[in-house]
């Protein structure tokens, strides 16, 4: 016996759990559409040429590795706020704003949960419902109480605008609001910049504190300045805030866990800047591309005048099928689809040449 016998092994990551039976199946039209990682119209993992440009640049320089001071690199968090912010924002002239560097978003948002649970002693988070699965794990580990608040409507495969409004509302004064900055996770759905007003309106309202995480910054749109419109309305108002940032999705760098020493180098380097941009808008982009080809295809062969517009309205690297549990063990059972059980699908895993196959799937499995 040990005195260690009674710790459990922590439950499987479910997205992994996919890519294991996805890489189990012989069939050759298999599809990976539950894993969140960019691939290429080939299907293969992609490592942006701007980031191998600085890893180059940085052996050249010969830069030691020598520790960093406790809030991380200054040079990183300068570039992270100014990337959130906007570089001429007034917020950061005026030093309104402390960054320090964490463990890609995930750390990042554990050290936020920290700081909630040490401070602000029974502050209570509200996530969306559903959100990214970790959420629940982060704020569990840390001891911060929870609840949801309502978001996905299964009847407009939308927004449950009204209803995440009163959630918000009903939620006691001061409370966390969980916010994912743009493309949220799992849904795809993102409010309009006139629900931000109003999401803003009543979280000023209730004195809660918005806590934006924002994962996919430039990757849904292209454009970072517009993917954090919603952060930079909130603290256009002045408002108190907290934001997690992660750099995996938008400059590939999922195993890093530490953007921190490639986006130094971007920012010293206004051409290399340009590159990433232009790179991230070429990844947004074939994933907007396959977008439109998979709902095109949906549309043009679903014969039952079932409204596909929902897959162009939604965001970013997923989209909510809408698909039940059933229906989504057939796509992988039937048709060798990998996808989380929720009926999320991760289109950075989708090629155009595979969007007909994907409709024809989905509307087998919906009908
Ligand atoms: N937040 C959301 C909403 C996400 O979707 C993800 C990744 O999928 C993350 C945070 C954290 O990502 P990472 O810790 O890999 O940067």
């Amino acid at each position: 016996a040990s005195r260690f016998d009674n710790i459990t092994m922590a439950p499987p990551d479910p997205i992994l759990g996919v890519s294991e039976a996805f890489k189990a199946d012989t069939s050759d039209m298999k599809l990976n559409l539950g894993v969140g990682a960019y691939r290429t119209e080939e299907l293969q993992p992609y490592v942006l040429k701007v980031v191998k440009k600085a890893e180059n640049l940085m052996l050249e320089r010969g830069e030691n590795k020598e520790y960093l001071p406790i809030e991380g690199l200054a040079a990183f968090n300068k570039a992270t706020a100014e990337l959130l912010f906007g570089a001429d924002n007034p917020v950061l002239h005026q030093q309104k704003v402390a960054t320090i560097q964490g463990l890609s978003g995930t750390g990042s948002l554990r050290v936020a949960a920290a700081l909630i649970e040490r401070y602000f002693p029974g502050a209570k988070v509200l996530i969306s419902s559903p959100t990214w699965g970790n959420h629940k794990n982060i704020f569990n580990d840390a001891r911060v109480p929870w609840s949801e608040y309502r978001y996905y409507d299964p009847k407009t495969v939308g927004l449950d605008f009204d209803g995440m409004i009163a959630d918000i509302k009903a939620a006691p004064e001061g409370s966390f609001i969980l916010l994912h900055g743009c493309a949220h996770n799992p849904t795809g759905i993102d409010p309009t910049p006139e629900q931000w007003e109003k999401i803003a309106d009543v979280i000023q309202e209730k004195n809660h504190i918005p806590f934006f995480d924002v994962a996919y910054q430039g990757f849904a749109s292209g454009s970072l300045d517009e993917d954090a419109s919603s952060v930079r309305l909130f603290a256009a108002r002045g408002m108190e805030l907290l934001v997690a940032q992660s750099y995996s999705k938008n400059l590939g760098l999922y195993a890093e866990r530490v953007g921190a020493i490639n986006l130094m180098q971007l920012s010293g380097n206004p051409d290399f800047f340009n590159e990433w941009k232009e790179e991230m808008e070429m990844m947004a982009g074939r994933i907007k591309s396959v977008r439109q080809k998979l709902y095109n295809n949906l549309s043009a062969k679903d014969k039952s005048g079932k409204d596909w517009s929902f897959v162009l309205k939604q965001i970013g690297m997923f989209s909510f099928t809408g698909l039940n549990k059933a229906q989504s063990d057939n796509m992988t059972d039937k048709w060798h689809v990998y996808m989380t059980k929720d009926g999320r699908i991760s289109l950075a895993g989708l090629s155009a040449a595979k969007c007909e196959y994907l409709a024809d799937a989905i509307i087998d499995s919906y009908h």
